[in-house]
């Protein structure tokens, strides 16, 4: 196993290409492999605690099945074999799904996210269900009612969050790839804060169908990968209509590994000054100046884009994602859910207990902030002001994707933090998700790939944005940063 220092635990997964060439011939058994992943998720779960529990014997039964058809050398999935995690929002049938909150603790959903079941339609192994802040609620994973994951890059600093697990377990190599959700930068975040890949599809690409609800008109899911290809490949799989979910669209999915390795010889790149300005890490920004260079180098058009409503974003996102959470989790009070307060004397009391003892701070203060905005008086104020600004911000990317095909900016303005570092200082932490924010409020789509590290040693993410349904032009960016870093 490799180790690198006390510290690191990374270590780069092999590809999926590779690995399925083996499954393929039947060199790699699939029971083999799994039971590899399992062997480094005993040694390196204490540390990281990136899974919150196992599917061991879904996955080696899914392994077997896979083993089978090679050897009677019949045509196999895209994801044949290939060892998988998926965040804990995500349900699994029959298997623990808390959403990292205590309030979910022993809930085992009779059914499957439509991500999940695609995925194992696909051949995929699921290994186990992944850590992450609370209802998905957070950006450094420190809100889990289960421990923070850490970062494997530095175990003394945050993976990022929401999906902390997700992208922990791509760079410590505890799965191949897994999925995640973003409704504010889940994906992107804890990704550019790892070293992987992450993907933001566009709203209504991907099935929100099993997807446990923070804000519906922002949650996404979406792939984890230690490369490019393999995360295009994965959002393949998951892509696509269902008719479980109303908002998922009915376009057709295209191939979006098909352009990926089509130079980048005029392809009209944005940058959007409001992303470098104040507040940004000198080292990130340095990073991503670097990786623009390198595209610039490849032969692709650099342009300035103006997104000037991007300065009331933060406070828009949490104004939209809180009102949504409050009206969502009405749902956990103890009659149909997870806990349930003991001894209540009347019914209001058992809904007031089971909600006090099952949430945790964060996710309090979130249907607080909520319930506040969308109350009568307030309304005008703060939530229709924010939708108002919602509109704008589309709007601009619009007008901006008129003239280029992507935007290019930092993930994050700051590298991965220590943990504990802001846990007393929410508002720190919100204003932390300034560049991601805005794609999730605007609907369209976007990459992060890994784009150097600061002179510590800690990744920088660049985010390469494309309008609506245009995932294979950001890919097709992605790969090119990613090339000139190899
Ligand atoms: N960090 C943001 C929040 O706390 C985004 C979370 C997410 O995308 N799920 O709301």
């Amino acid at each position: 196993m490799q180790k690198m220092n006390d510290k690191n635990f990374v270590q780069k997964p092999k590809t999926l290409t590779e690995l399925s060439v083996g499954i393929r011939s039947g060199r790699t058994k699939s029971v083999d492999l799994t039971n590899s992943y399992y062997e480094r998720i005993a040694a390196l779960n204490p540390t990281l605690n990136v899974y919150l529990s196992l599917t061991k014997e879904r996955a080696l039964a899914s392994a077997a099945k896979i083993d089978a058809l090679a050897a009677k050398g019949a045509e196999l999935p895209a994801l044949a074999g290939i060892p998988v995690g998926i965040k804990d929002v995500l349900v699994t049938k029959g298997a623990p799904s808390t959403a990292g909150s205590k309030i979910l603790k022993g809930y085992h959903p009779p059914y499957d996210a439509t991500s999940v079941a695609k995925l194992e339609a696909a051949g995929a192994v699921i290994l186990g269900k992944l850590n992450c802040d609370e209802f998905a609620m957070g950006s450094s994973n420190e809100n889990s009612a289960y421990g923070p994951v850490r970062n494997p890059v530095d175990i003394d600093r945050v993976p990022g969050g929401s999906s902390g697990g997700s992208a922990a377990a791509v760079a410590a190599d505890l799965a191949v790839a897994t999925l995640g959700t973003d409704t504010g930068g889940s994906i992107r975040q804890p990704a550019s804060f790892c070293g992987v890949v992450g993907v933001l599809p566009t709203y209504g690409r991907v099935s929100r169908y099993g997807l446990i609800a923070f804000a519906s008109s922002l949650d996404r899911v979406g792939p984890f990968a230690a490369n490019v290809r393999d995360a295009a490949t994965l959002l393949n799989v998951i892509a696509g209509h269902d008719t479980m979910d109303a908002t998922s669209s009915q376009r057709p999915v295209t191939d979006f590994t098909a352009d990926i390795e089509k130079p980048v010889k005029g392809l009209r790149v944005g940058i959007p000054s409001e992303y470098f300005g104040e507040g940004l890490d000198p080292e990130v920004k340095q990073q991503i100046e670097k990786g623009i260079d390198q595209l610039r180098a490849a032969g692709a058009e650099i342009k300035e884009v103006a997104l000037p409503t991007t300065q009331y974003a933060v406070p828009a996102y949490y104004l939209v994602a809180t009102a949504e959470a409050s009206s969502n989790l009405a749902r956990f009070d103890g009659v149909r859910f997870g806990h349930r307060a003991a001894n209540a004397d009347t019914l209001s009391a058992m809904y007031r207990r089971s909600r006090d003892e099952g949430f945790g701070a964060e996710v309090k203060r979130r249907i607080i902030l909520g319930t506040y905005a969308l109350s009568a008086g307030y309304y005008d104020a703060y939530y229709r002001k924010a939708q108002q600004v919602r509109r704008l911000l589309a709007e601009e990317f619009l007008t901006a994707f008129a003239d280029v095909d992507v935007i290019v900016t930092p993930t994050s303005p700051i590298p991965p933090f220590k943990l504990g570092e802001k846990t007393d200082d929410p508002l720190a932490m919100y204003l932390a998700d300034i560049y991601t924010v805005t794609a999730s409020l605007a609907g369209i789509c976007g990459v992060t790939v890994p784009c150097g590290t600061t002179s510590a040693g800690l990744p920088v993410g660049m985010q390469i944005l494309a309008s609506h349904f245009n995932e294979g032009t950001a890919f097709r960016a992605a790969r090119a940063v990613e090339a000139a870093q190899e």
